[in-house]
């Protein structure tokens, strides 16, 4: 393993003669691989790393079925008819230490009702990480405002503050930054070029449930935190969202929005609907799973935290893996997915896709994240659409297209590499086994 390539007896001879150091920094010293690591691939027909199955997702609790079965007897489906989208509303906003949560149909809705909230209209400019779901900037689309990206700091996967203000025009009027996989952005940067810009600050945690940024939860650190309840995340309802904020005013009017514009709290008018809305309401089912589901999301946060950790520690001592590094001021991630970047150039210039391809075939799920959206045609046809046309001039357009270049994105989007968040769930030789098999592959990346 290049310089780390040390036997045991060479490490205890370095020991003994007095350099100390050599034996203390070697790379594996709870792991004993010998002979096995002469075995073959199993992408190349030999066995594979692990043979057991991951942790299924997500984990129905049966004692919400009473309650479910009681509601549904009962006809009262909607949030306007029973207590328990409120119910659960109350809950979210106490376990994220902040007043108001507004529980929405989707994480996208949520998104789509905060930026509307917060004054983004047409032909406004969002500036957004590149590196996100597509819900993201689609958002941004769906309030007829342009979507601007700056780039990703490949070590972080995360928005680079240093990015942001060279896109700031005078039509921006938000930044949107996504804490993504459950990283958390570097918000104090975020936060102080929007003050001094005069922007709002939207923060896309629809992945991001319980990370912490200096020790507060991320999703409170904007003017608005959004948050998706949708089957595959960390706290799932099917579908389902929520908006959270400290600021009363926006969330009454938050709630309005969602709620077809009808009057709610501050938001009033002597006749008629105070506002244009739509309907983006959570249903009571949604309300009823959400509650069974938050009895286990801090202690399956804790689990999914410990194996992290042991994964961090022992995946950088593989070369060519280095794994997610925590922005500035992050104190914890919520870990959706476990990220790490692989260099090719470490592995016999074997493709990241064929590592991917190499470690499924050892009995290890991962994926390989996100494409350079920001060249995806959607984007193009959009900024091409007649309404897109009236809304910004062909020089504005033009300026994006020569700023859309993202290196860093780029290249995070060609070495990055992801587990999914029940992964994070197994035993601690689950965790063993992942390590074994990158291990296994990097030692016969020849045969590959
Ligand atoms: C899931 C997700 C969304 C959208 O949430 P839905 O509930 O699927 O609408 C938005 N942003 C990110 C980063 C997401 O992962």
């Amino acid at each position: 393993m290049g310089t780390k390539k040390i036997t045991r007896r060479q490490a205890i001879t370095a020991a003994s003669a007095g350099t100390i150091g050599t034996f203390v920094n070697w790379s594996f010293p709870s792991l004993t691989f010998g002979s096995k690591m002469q075995e073959k691939l199993a992408i190349n027909g030999g066995n594979k790393v692990h043979n057991g199955t991951w942790p299924e997702w997500p984990v129905w609790d049966q004692s919400a079925e009473k309650d479910i079965v009681d509601m549904l007897r009962s006809g009262r489906w909607w949030r306007g008819n029973g207590e328990h989208v409120v119910d659960f509303e109350n809950k979210y906003a106490e376990l994220m230490g902040v007043k108001r949560c507004l529980a929405t149909a989707s994480g996208t809705t949520a998104l789509i009702t905060s930026l509307k909230a917060l004054g983004v209209d047409a032909g406004d400019e969002v500036i957004v990480s590149p590196f996100t779901f597509i819900a993201s900037y689609n958002v941004i689309f769906m309030n007829k405002a342009l979507p601007v990206f700056a780039d990703t700091d490949p070590e972080t996967f995360l928005i680079d503050p240093s990015t942001i203000e060279s896109r700031i025009t005078e039509r921006t009027a938000a930044i949107l930054p996504v804490h993504i996989y459950g990283l958390p952005a570097d918000m104090d940067s975020i936060n102080a070029i929007a003050q001094k810009h005069q922007l709002k600050v939207v923060e896309d945690a629809c992945q991001a449930w319980l990370a912490e940024y200096k020790g507060k939860k991320a999703g409170t650190l904007g003017d608005a935190g959004c948050f998706s309840f949708q089957n595959s995340k960390n706290l799932p309802a099917g579908e389902g969202g929520a908006i959270i904020s400290n600021n009363e005013e926006l969330m009454d009017k938050c709630h309005s929005l969602h709620n077809c514009g009808r009057p709610y709290g501050s938001i009033k008018r002597t006749s008629g609907y105070p506002i244009s809305g739509s309907n983006f309401r959570m249903q009571q089912i949604q309300g009823l799973i959400l509650m069974s589901q938050m009895n286990r999301i801090i202690k399956d946060a804790d689990i999914r935290l410990t194996n992290a950790l042991y994964l961090d520690a022992k995946l950088k001592e593989i070369p060519g893996i280095v794994p997610y590094k925590l922005a500035n001021g992050a104190t914890r991630s919520a870990y959706h997915l476990y990220p790490f970047r692989y260099l090719s150039e470490k592995f016999n210039n074997v493709p990241r896709d064929k590592f991917v391809r190499a470690l499924n075939a050892e009995g290890i799920p991962c994926g390989s994240g996100y494409g350079p959206q920001n060249k995806d045609g959607l984007i193009e046809d959009t900024l091409n659409s007649r309404g897109y046309k009236r809304l910004f001039s062909e020089a504005r357009l033009k300026k994006w297209r020569d700023e859309n270049i993202l290196p860093g994105n780029d290249k995070l989007c060609r070495e990055a590499v992801i587990f999914s968040q029940n992964i994070l769930l197994g035993s601690a030789s689950d965790m063993e086994d992942i390590v074994r098999a990158i291990t296994k592959i990097y030692e016969n990346r020849e045969t590959l």
